[in-house]
């Protein structure tokens, strides 16, 4: 095992951080992970739902898939409808290797597994800690704590990996900027509890053009409504008697990327190196993946080589993103007429369809070469 013994600090234990230090306690290492909150993201709050075949593939190895499937929905179907008509109906089953396209799981439950499976190696995260500076010279980070009794540590560390969301106070501390644009649109959510069971097995989006509601599964009794129109609630055509209205919460989307990863022996992934729009259900997955690579080559001795290997992923998803939120959020009516022609004719192309899938199971970027056979 290569520099097993460097000490690591990991800001945030949100899905990107806890992947972190759980392929690094696999690998032998001992790392520290700290956040600023009081513990894991709330069980009510859906956030993240989509967990792709990529992530269950990296999460294969410390048996957190296992788990997942265990407690997900599988979205079998996934659907665009317009006025009734059916544009796209892709079935997620028809991939190669062990696991269907996508499925739903919300990221409190995902990020509770990952906890889980990270107290087998007794790594418990810090919470209410927050990072505030890093400072010194970055090939050895000099890091500033700020503890729940108000009391602060300095401490430096051979490698730092700023996991702590989009407003990164590591990514701030070391100036590496954060391009990119906020669009107009916002999106708007909430998650309703059903009296009776309901159909968990699609996904589904209705482009009522202009604006889209889409309806995502969280549970057998729970759906997410999510939509560009803050009205969206009046429209939705429940499929049972509404027992509760779990949550609801509504963000403006963002598309920014950092140019570079790294700097020194400091490391930046999931949201505090990219942010884009929830289509595709990407965000958590891409951060789980960056952790997963990260954590190999630090037990490989290659972390120089991060930002160079993840820089391409996290283009080609934020272009995908980018891709796909234009096409739902069109509000040009011939540009609508265009697309709800093309796209039942394009799905039929064999290559398209496979191409679609790719993405949405997360096979669109490189496949991890230290797992025997992944795609
Ligand atoms: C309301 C909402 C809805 C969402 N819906 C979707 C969705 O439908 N699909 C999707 O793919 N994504 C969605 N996302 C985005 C998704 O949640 C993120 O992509 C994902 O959580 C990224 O994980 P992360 O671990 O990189 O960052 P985060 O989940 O943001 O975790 C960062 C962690 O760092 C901690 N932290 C922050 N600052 C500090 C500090 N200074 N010191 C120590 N710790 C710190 C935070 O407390 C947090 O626990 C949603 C997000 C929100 C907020």
């Amino acid at each position: 095992m290569a520099s097993g013994h460097r000490s690591i600090l990991i800001a945030g234990a949100g899905a990107t951080g806890l992947t972190a230090a759980l392929e690094l306690a696999r690998r032998g290492h001992l790392p520290r992970i700290v956040d600023s909150d009081t513990g894991p993201v709330a069980l009510a709050e859906s956030r993240a739902l989509g967990v792709n075949a990529r992530t269950l593939t990296l999460l294969s190895p410390s048996r957190v898939t296992d788990a997942i499937l265990q407690e997900a929905q599988q979205l079998a179907r996934f659907r665009v409808t317009s006025k009734g008509r059916k544009l796209v109906d892709l079935d997620t089953t028809k991939l190669p290797g062990p696991y269907g396209a996508i499925y739903a799981l919300a990221q409190g439950h995902t990020e509770r597994l990952l906890l889980g499976k990270l107290s087998d190696y007794e790594i418990v995260p810090e919470w209410q800690t927050v990072v505030e500076t890093v400072a010194g010279d970055l090939s050895k980070p000099r890091v500033t704590m700020r503890k729940a009794d108000g009391s602060t540590e300095t401490a430096e560390f051979d490698i730092v990996i700023g996991a702590d969301g989009s407003h990164s106070a590591v990514r701030k501390a070391v100036g590496i900027d954060f391009p990119g644009e906020a669009l107009e649109t916002s999106f708007y959510l909430a998650d309703f509890r059903y009296a009776v069971p309901i159909d968990a097995g699609f996904a589904e989006i209705n482009l009522v053009d202009p604006g889209i509601i889409g309806r995502l599964p969280v549970t057998r009794d729970v759906l997410r409504y999510i939509s560009t129109l803050p009205d969206f609630e009046r429209r939705i055509q429940h499929p049972a008697p509404v027992v509760e209205r779990v949550w609801a919460s509504d963000f403006r989307v963002h598309f920014r990327h950092v140019d570079r990863m790294a700097k020194g022996n400091v490391f930046l992934a999931g949201d505090a190196a990219h942010i884009h729009s929830p289509a595709g259900a990407r965000g958590m997955n891409l951060g789980i993946e960056d952790a997963c690579w990260l954590a190999w080559l630090i037990s490989e001795g290659r972390e120089k080589e991060y930002a160079a290997l993840r820089i391409p992923a996290v283009q080609t998803v934020l272009k995908q993103t980018y891709r796909l939120t234009s096409l739902i959020t069109m509000s040009n009516r011939v540009a609508i007429a265009i697309r709800n022609l093309a796209a039942p004719l394009m799905l039929r192309i064999p290559a398209f369809s496979q191409n679609l899938l790719r993405s949405v199971s997360g096979y669109d970027t490189q496949s991890p070469p230290w797992i025997d056979g992944a795609l």
